[in-house]
Formats: structure tokens, sequence, C-alpha cells
């Protein structure tokens, strides 16, 4: 059972309390993009297996959405941030190096 506490109520709920959103971080496309690009965003996903950022909404409390980032083998929750972030925070990055030393985020940062 996949367990999330909910940043912005503080509730550690199951997931049949939540609602998933699918993959965290799409960026969306402007009306200047081409159909290549807004066919990618509708539709091409990660599905990970291994550590993965999701948005999840804490439907049966507050009823905002937030970001998860777990292990989609192991079920591990790494930790749980507000949905406003564009990455994880850094305390949810070192924990996730901690248990997997060898992944490596695919963000940049600058
Ligand atoms: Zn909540």
């Amino acid at each position: 059972m996949l367990i999330l506490t909910c940043p912005y109520c503080g509730v550690t709920a199951e997931e049949t309390e939540l609602q998933p959103g699918g993959e965290a971080h799409l960026k969306r496309v402007g009306p200047g993009g081409t159909d290549e690009e807004l066919e990618a965003y509708l539709f091409d996903r990660k599905n990970a297996k291994g550590v993965h950022f999701e948005r999840w909404r804490h439907a049966y409390g507050c009823g905002r959405w937030f970001l998860a980032a777990r292990c989609t083998v192991t079920l591990q929750v790494f930790g749980t941030y507000k949905a406003q972030n564009t990455h994880p925070p850094s305390d949810i990055v070192d924990s996730i190096r901690a248990a997997r030393p060898d992944w490596t985020p695919d963000w940049t940062t600058t």
C-alpha cells in the first residue's frame, strides 16, 4: 500500500484517499507549438522503473494537488512536495541519492 503525506495539510493518507494525476513536471505546449510537441505533451510519458515523480490530489482531505517522489518498484516514498515546484526540493533529491546512488536527475539546474 502506498502511503503519502500531503505537504499542505500534513495528513498522512493511504492511496485510497488520494487521486493519482500522472507524471509530474510536464511542460505545457503553447499556442506556437508544433503538432509533434503537442503530441509529445499529450502522450509521451517516461513510465519509469525506479525513481518517479507523480502528481497526486488529496481527494478526501484538503483537495489540493501535490507531487510525490517514489520508487515504482519498491513503493519507497522519498518525499512529497508542493505542486508549484518545478523540480523536487534538495532534501528529497538528497534522500533519493542516499537510497539510489546510481540515480541521476534528468533535469539541468542553472
Ligand atoms: Zn491535504
